[in-house]
């Protein structure tokens, strides 16, 4: 099969041919159809964080694909059905985290594409337990981006606790930020999309946002103040002057929502003003198998939009660079259906996908 490998941290990320993997007791074999590629994948390639992936690995948690085969003791998943495979792998199932619905907390979790191999191929193996179902509404190019970003900026907009008519503003309109301004938004927010290129603020205007801030030309933290604040920020964005901003634009009571995982990222905050205006400071990380199950049932429900256009495997690290120069509107997505599916359908859904 064709699968994408990270042989080295400091070599470009190559296609090459590998065994298909048998699936375990337990785990089922997918065949992927689309996966997306998201900021985290390239951390991995690069060994960004404090505890690399063992080499060699594949990266890719935003994988969408059908079962192909079960291996022995699976129940609950039949041949053919379509499931996403997201970046928690696998959770212990038994630890005070596993068993307060806090999952994405649990120690002994693995992660897709990180610690097991993840979906840049053809095919993956996973925990059968934790391959969420997909429903038919939602296409296998949607679903894709709904795996990562879709399910992080929900699960983000839940840890915030927005209720109707408080000010969020999102910082970094991205592959996450153009689900979060629809996921604020559903919740009843008054939604501030925060970002340094026109066309993503368009592109967030258009899904919804009420109010637009170019921190490239504006101080986004005037900007926002001159709005009346904000009583949640989400922070999507890697640059190390956003943490900043975000705390600055707060109103009393506001709450901080860390996402991005920038490289070495710190974060200083003025303990006076925490206190005084009694900030919460929340880090969130991705979201459970039930709430990528309700990120799915919104998106069968016409709830939200996503937007994202598709690239060859092939073509898999000129992907990340782009990404890095920011040139990408929001998500890519590698569909790796045979090839022949794939051109017909690329041509009528090129170059992007709504
Ligand atoms: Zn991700
Ligand atoms: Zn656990």
């Amino acid at each position: 099969m064709r699968a994408a490998v990270v042989t080295a941290f400091d070599r470009p990320i190559e296609v090459a041919d590998r065994p298909i993997p048998a699936p375990g007791p337990g785990q089922v074999l997918v065949r992927i159809e689309t996966c997306g590629l998201c900021h985290t994948d390239i951390h991995a390639a690069r060994g960004d964080w404090p505890v690399p992936p063992a080499l060699p690995f594949v990266p890719g948690h935003e994988g969408v694909g059908r079962i192909e085969m079960v291996g022995p003791g699976v129940d609950g998943h039949r041949i053919g059905e379509r499931v996403a495979l997201a970046w928690l792998g696998s959770a212990c199932g038994a630890c005070r985290y596993c068993v307060s619905g806090r999952e994405t907390l649990c120690e002994a979790q693995r992660n897709t594409g990180y610690s097991v191999d993840g979906a840049f191929a053809e095919f993956a193996v996973a925990d059968a337990r934790y391959a969420v179902p997909v429903p038919d509404a939602v296409s296998s190019l949607d679903a894709a981006p709904l795996t990562c970003a879709g399910v992080t900026t929900y699960a983000a907009v839940k840890a915030a606790r927005v209720v109707p008519a408080e000010r969020v503003a999102v910082f970094g309109v991205g592959g996450l930020g153009h689900l979060a301004v629809q996921y604020a938004r559903l919740v009843g927010g008054e939604v501030i999309a925060v970002d340094v290129s026109d066309e993503k603020l368009r592109m967030a205007a258009e899904l919804g946002a009420d109010h637009t801030v170019n921190a490239a030309r504006h101080d986004p933290v005037a900007a926002i103040r001159a709005l009346g604040g904000a009583d949640v920020a989400l922070v999507l964005a890697v640059a190390p002057a956003v943490l900043g901003q975000s705390f600055a634009a707060l109103n009393r009571g506001g709450r901080l929502v860390l996402v991005a995982l920038p490289a070495g990222g710190e974060l200083v905050l003025p303990v006076f003003d925490t206190v005084i205006k009694g900030i919460s400071v929340i880090g969130s990380i991705v979201g459970t198998r039930e709430d990528l199950a309700e990120v799915f049932r919104l998106h069968a429900l016409a709830r939200t939009t996503v937007i994202a256009r598709t690239r060859r495997i092939e073509d898999v690290e000129q992907a990340m660079q782009d990404v890095l120069t920011g040139t990408v509107p929001a998500r890519l997505v590698f569909d790796l259906r045979s090839e022949g599916t794939r051109t017909a359908a690329a041509a009528r859904r090129e170059p992007a996908v709504r």
